[in-house]
């Protein structure tokens, strides 16, 4: 594959790990030819270039989320029954 010459000040596109998104990156360092340092454009947060790759592979945050919540409404979360057949409170009255 056809590599481009990058130069410092060149814009990239990467993984702003702050942002978390693939986002516009200005090249803040090369090394060999090879891109080691990008700023985001969007956060001007400097990192080491990721290659455009994104972050970790997600889990389903959502669904862990659910079984925390399921999980506990399984716990705790029965309604308690009161015990049938309770006969009410004599009182005296008068
Ligand atoms: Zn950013």
């Amino acid at each position: 594959m056809f590599k481009r010459d990058l130069r410092l000040g060149d814009n990239v596109d990467d993984y702003c790990v702050r942002c978390k998104l693939p986002l516009d990156h200005t090249i803040v360092a090369i090394v060999n030819g090879e891109v080691m340092k990008v700023r985001c454009c969007t956060c001007s947060f400097e990192h080491a270039y990721r290659q455009g790759k994104g972050g970790k592979p997600k889990k389903n945050d959502v669904q862990s989320l659910f079984d925390q919540v399921a999980s506990s409404l399984q716990k705790g979360g029965t309604p308690k029954e009161e015990p049938a057949g309770k006969s009410k409170k004599q009182r005296d009255k008068g």
